[in-house]
């Protein structure tokens, strides 16, 4: 029997040897009654005090439940304080009339408490049983609880510590394949009900049969633990490492969406590749990035991103790759961060206005620039001169697309200059919190590429869409000689003089 098979089997049998603690606990000579019985009422375990007093010499208690031995009114309290046992209750108490050697009835107290499992579910009932009147009784009832106590709290000790043996990895430390599971499973309940997001990192060494091949098994195992303490020690308190066997980790990333996983992905793979390891020197990693889709079982989200590691495996490994998000209505505006380390820019996204479509390329362009930037580990400063080119960029294109629906006299113009003063009010404070370290510039670049490129550009900005290509078709449209027809105006061109400059100071 192996290790593991040996704490498992110690695990599954520990509520036996509890209980046979228990009553060797209780000398055999002791006025003290102590028996266990099983949820089902009968008794397997006894002390000679407690066979005697309620058996009183018509054989054993095992196997006999109180219903077949006392009368039906004492019956029925005892079942009460049962009942509030298997409530919860840390003990129950009942004063009770029990016939003593053929002499009348005395009074005793009847102490009921829990035996839990490992599982911390109710495996049995213990009970305890003292005369009331008894001095003798009395003190050793004291004595058999403190130790009873004792015993329990070393027993919860040891439950604690074969647990976190048999959850953790024996080689790196990080969390085993099962340990992994059941957590992944609360965390995905969290998605469901609360709609929390949860990514997942899926990790694979590269080359790493070369690298035993090499340096020999022992150095292959020392890679593992130096690269399982380098991981431990750069992840954020949310995250959680699991060995997932092999030359694979998994790191769970609970309340993150994808691109943020991402982020941190790319910011370990570096990482990794940055350090000399011991004997082997330099390593690679390849990383596969899935967010959990509500309703997705654990083996569908971890399919998803071993197909990602695949990707990065065959496209030359050394990378990180992302899995596709769920294909939903919204999907075109979530390609867009599909791909991840670009927005990619698609002909569908132009409405056929130049002004307003080369607006929004350029925010593409900047988006680009500042999530490449960010991954390449820029400096602050140069980071900064991007965030400051994106909001101005912003500024310009909500000030040029304002005076092209204006014009053309799109409906909704009135809402869309809301929504457009909405986002640079947030902008604005972002970036401020961004400049006195409230905020990671993480949070600046989600805002900018998911909130004003992807929602914005590709959600709001869709309702004018097709007025602005019927507009574009028509003759009034020509006549009105706004953008269609005219040479495309830059951002740091003066916009054509609208209305809309009223409604466009920030
Ligand atoms: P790839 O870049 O495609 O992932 O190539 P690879 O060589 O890393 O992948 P492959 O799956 O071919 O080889 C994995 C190797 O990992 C083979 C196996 O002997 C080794 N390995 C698995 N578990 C352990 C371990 O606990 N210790 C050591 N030292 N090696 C291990
Ligand atoms: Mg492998
Ligand atoms: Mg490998």
């Amino acid at each position: 029997m192996n290790h593991i098979e040996q704490i498992d089997q110690l695990v599954r049998h520990a509520v036996i040897p509890i209980s046979g603690l228990l009553s060797l606990l209780m000398p055999a000579n002791s006025r003290v009654g102590f028996g266990i019985k099983r949820l089902d009422g009968r008794y397997r375990l006894a002390n000679q005090a407690i066979e005697q007093l309620l058996c009183q010499g018509t054989g054993r208690l095992t196997g006999r439940s109180e219903c077949d031995i006392l009368p039906p009114d004492r019956v029925e309290r005892l079942a009460h304080c049962d009942q509030l046992i298997t409530d919860g209750a840390p003990a129950a108490c009942v004063e009770i009339n029990l016939p003593a050697n053929g002499e009348q009835s005395r009074p005793y107290l009847w102490l009921k408490l829990p035996v839990l499992g490992t599982d911390q579910r109710l495996q049995s009932i213990a009970s305890v049983i003292h005369e009331i009147s008894s001095p003798q009784a009395s003190s050793a009832l004291h004595q058999t609880l403190d130790r009873l106590q004792q015993v329990n709290q070393q027993l919860q000790r040891t439950v604690i510590e074969l647990e976190q043996v048999a959850s953790t990895d024996k080689l790196t430390g990080a969390w085993n394949r099962r340990r992994l599971e059941e957590c992944a499973r609360k965390e995905m309940d969290r998605l469901q009900r609360y709609g929390q997001p949860l990514s997942m990192i899926l990790i694979d060494i590269d080359f790493f049969k070369a690298i035993n091949d090499h340096n020999g098994h022992h150095a292959g195992d020392q890679v593992l633990q130096a690269l399982a303490v380098l991981l431990q020690g750069r992840l954020r308190g949310s995250d959680s490492l699991a060995r997932w066997g092999g030359e694979e980790f998994v790191i769970l990333c609970s309340d993150t969406r994808r691109a943020s996983a991402a982020i941190l992905a790319e910011r370990l793979r570096q990482q990794i590749a940055a350090e000399t390891f011991l004997v082997i020197g330099q390593l690679t990693v390849s990383m596969g990035v899935a967010e959990c889709r509500p309703g997705e079982s654990w083996e569908e989200w971890f399919e998803r991103a071993d197909q990602a590691l695949y990707r990065a495996k065959s496209a030359g490994r050394n990378q990180v790759q992302v899995a596709p998000p769920a294909a939903t209505a919204d999907s075109m505006k979530d390609c867009v961060i599909g791909s991840f380390v670009q927005l990619v820019w698609h002909s569908a996204y132009e409405c056929g206005d130049e002004l307003v479509d080369r607006g929004h390329r350029l925010l593409f362009a900047d988006a680009n620039e500042l999530l490449s930037a960010i991954l390449s580990g820029q400096a602050a400063a140069s980071v900064d001169e991007i965030i400051d080119r994106l909001l101005a960029d912003v500024l310009q294109h909500f000030h040029d697309e304002e005076s092209v629906i204006l014009a053309a006299g799109f409906p909704g113009t009135a809402e869309h200059l809301l929504l457009h003063r909405q986002l640079v009010d947030q902008g604005l404070t972002l970036v401020d919190a961004y400049r006195t370290g409230k905020q990671g510039v993480g949070d600046v670049f989600q805002f900018l590429a998911y909130e004003v490129v992807t929602k914005h550009m590709l959600g709001a900005d869709r309702e004018f869409f097709p007025f602005l290509r019927a507009q574009a078709s028509s003759a009034f449209r020509q006549g009105a000689g706004v953008a269609a027809a005219t040479p495309p105006q830059h951002a740091d061109q003066s916009a054509p003089a609208t209305p809309g400059d009223l409604l466009c100071e920030a």
